[in-house]
């Protein structure tokens, strides 16, 4: 389990101002979700918070530890992204385990997380195609794959379903949910999608021009006149 908590996050591209010192709490286990308009600051909150990017001011703060001067890798995050980034010439099984043998894990404990991973997500049949042979669901799927056997308690995603269709996309919303609470996770995930995000959070994050101009469960927002 991991919280997160952003302090006082701000960030500054030479005179443009991306983010205003923000601060925020994710609790451990819930699903938050960026919301707004493109050029908000959705991305950058989410790749500060990866350490994919250096804020100006303020500290990130993953389950009370100050991780901002650590790298993305010693975080203990997993990112997904929009763009799948899978391996065209590797199998499905090679690309969820890339990570697990660049980390030098043991192969039969990488074996066993694979394992576990592809029943997770419905892949044990196809560990051996490659991502031309599947659908677009099925990648996306292979993508969280290499999330989950990483172990990681917090997962980033910046709009990772928009290249589905839309029944594949609301299925995937279900599975993804499910699979978050089932695990346990800390998710982060950013969309402009209002009604993905209604559907999906915990708590949503509405940013605007850098600002958090809202932080409430669906339930709340509805209620709003
Ligand atoms: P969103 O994800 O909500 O679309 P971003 O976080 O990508 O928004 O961008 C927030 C603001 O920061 C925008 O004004 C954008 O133009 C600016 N920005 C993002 N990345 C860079 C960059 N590498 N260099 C300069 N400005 C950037
Ligand atoms: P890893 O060590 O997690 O397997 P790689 O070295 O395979 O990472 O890098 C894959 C891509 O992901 C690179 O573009 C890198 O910038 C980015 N990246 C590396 N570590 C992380 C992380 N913990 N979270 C998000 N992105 C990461």
């Amino acid at each position: 389990m991991a919280s997160i908590r952003l302090e006082g996050v701000g960030k500054q591209w030479g005179d443009t101002t991306a983010l205003h010192d923000i601060t925020l709490d994710i609790p451990s286990g819930t699903f938050c979700v960026l919301l707004g308009p493109s050029g908000c600051g959705k991305s950058t909150t989410l790749r500060i918070v990866a350490g994919l990017e250096t804020a100006t001011s303020g500290r990130v703060l993953i389950d009370g530890q100050d991780v901002t001067a650590l790298p993305p890798a010693r975080r203990g995050i997993a990112m997904v992204f929009q763009n799948y980034a899978l391996f065209p010439h590797l199998s499905v099984a090679q690309n969820i385990a890339f990570g697990l043998q660049v980390r030098k894990v043991p192969k039969d404990e990488a074996a066993r997380r694979l394992d576990e991973a592809a029943q997770l997500l419905g892949l044990s049949a196809l560990l051996d195609r490659k991502p031309s042979q599947l659908s677009g669901g099925q990648q996306q799927r292979v993508a969280l794959g290499r999330a989950l056997v990483a172990q990681a308690k917090v997962c980033l995603m910046d709009e990772p379903l928009s290249n589905l269709d839309a029944r594949l996309r609301q299925e995937m919303r279900t599975e993804l949910r499910q699979l978050q609470q089932r695990l346990g996770l800390t998710v982060v995930y950013v969309t402009h999608d209002q009604a993905e995000a209604m559907s999906m959070a915990d708590q949503v994050v509405l940013l605007n021009k850098g600002r958090i101009e809202q932080a409430a469960t669906p339930r709340e927002l509805y209620a709003q006149p």
